[in-house]
């Protein structure tokens, strides 16, 4: 049996972690369930997986879903305290990290130190801290599986091979819903417009960072850290149809990929049973109606957000924490209608130019960064 803390399981991975964990009741069991304030979903969650305990980072929604499982015997945590005893609790193997943004860091860091392995989806964590994480992650003695599409595509294309072997990696991008617009016609997307993803069905912030690109720059930030490679070993490739999830390029030339429909329930089974394959009812590729695949490469002038990030990585030290914490900030204000599409660029920008940065920043030197950041994008806002 292996017991998982789900965290951010009201959210889009979340649930879909649920949907494996309920299709394998006699091997998976989900023990803490975690989110901020989403009341009916979450107590619905409990009262169908009875988990050991649920956190809600809001403290007042604590208090009611307390409320409401008086009856249930789940013990009900608040805040950021009950995050990291969520990520910690001794029931727990695996921590799946699927809360959105920056507030991963301290519970995914705390679970590490507790001996938990990670599944991370929570790309935003490894962006702003993969310097402590990584580290950690060895220190402790445990394994991190990637459950983000692409990293889970090229952590199957290493397995087994030898990574001494490897020219370089390929991770592909869907492109998102703008790919063909001008830059002039960009200015005018709307939220509604940026929201609709043509392959995948994901939650609102990663939709948005999707069509600005930011989702492939931090990507390119997370695969450094998760295949401990550098920026100009990693090459991204526009792929459209979302078959080829990504690939590795080996020094022979071989190029192994990982290849399904664009369902994230598979990256999600894979770093929940590694190395195991269960039987998984998803819609199978097929390679004769699918008829052909085609490849082009970003384009960084169009969209900034892309560039932004390779030129965070290079920067190195705090400066992918003003690049992520920017883009939170700005793509809140774009979904609320109170900036344009281009202007998350423009903010994140700003916050690079004006931020004071620090290299190799300890949790708190990121979290002071974040807040650098934010004020520096609202201050920018026109
Ligand atoms: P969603 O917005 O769908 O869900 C986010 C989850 O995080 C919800 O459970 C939400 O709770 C919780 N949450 C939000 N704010 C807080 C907070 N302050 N404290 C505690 N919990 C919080 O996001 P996704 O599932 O789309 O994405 C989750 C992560 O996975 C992101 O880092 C994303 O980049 C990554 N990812 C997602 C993919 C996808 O297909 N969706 C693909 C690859 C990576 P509540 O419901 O109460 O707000
Ligand atoms: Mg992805």
């Amino acid at each position: 049996m292996k017991n998982i803390a789900v965290m951010g399981s009201t959210g889009s991975i979340g649930t879909q972690t649920l949907e494996i964990i309920r299709k394998h009741r006699d091997e998976l069991s989900a023990v803490a369930l975690t989110a901020n304030s989403s009341i009916d979903e979450i107590e619905a969650q409990a009262r169908e997986f009875m988990p050991k305990v649920v956190a809600m980072y809001d403290k007042d929604s604590a208090e009611e879903l307390s409320r409401r499982l008086a009856d249930t015997g789940i013990t009900v945590l608040s805040g950021m305290d009950g995050l990291m005893e969520a990520a910690t609790i001794s029931e727990a193997d695996i921590v799946l990290t699927a809360m959105v943004g920056m507030i991963g860091i301290r519970p995914t860091i705390a679970a590490i130190k507790a001996g938990k392995d990670i599944a991370l989806a929570n790309k935003e964590t490894l962006v702003c801290a993969g310097h402590i994480i990584m580290p950690l992650i060895k220190e402790h003695g445990v394994s991190l599986y990637p459950v983000d599409s692409e990293h889970s595509a090229i952590f199957q294309s290493l397995h087994g091979e030898d990574k001494e072997a490897v020219e370089r990696i390929i991770l592909t991008a869907s492109g998102g819903p703008f790919r063909t617009k001008t830059y002039e016609e960009l200015c005018t997307m709307k939220a509604e417009d940026a929201l609709k993803h043509p392959n995948w069905s994901m939650g609102r912030k990663i939709t948005i960072d999707s069509a600005t690109l930011v989702n492939k720059g931090l990507e390119v930030m997370e695969a450094c850290h998760l295949f401990g490679v550098g920026l100009d070993d990693i090459e991204v490739v526009i792929h459209p149809q979302s078959i080829i999830h990504s690939a590795v390029l080996y020094r022979d030339g071989a190029i192994m990929a990982q290849m399904g429909c664009p369902d994230m329930k598979l990256p999600i089974q894979y770093a929940l049973f590694y190395p195991k394959r269960p039987y998984l009812d998803v819609k199978r590729v097929d390679l004769v109606e699918l008829s052909s695949m085609t490849f082009e490469r970003p384009d960084p002038e169009r969209f900034k957000g892309f560039k932004y990030a390779y030129e965070a990585a290079r920067a190195g030290g705090s400066m992918p924490t003003v690049y992520n914490a920017a883009n939170e900030r700005a793509v809140a204000l774009f979904l609320d209608g109170k900036i344009s599409f281009t202007d998350i660029a423009r903010l994140i920008k700003c916050a690079m130019d004006t931020v004071t940065t620090v290299p190799d920043p300890s949790v708190d030197e990121i979290l002071e960064a974040e807040r650098s950041a934010v004020a520096a994008v609202d201050a920018n806002v026109i």
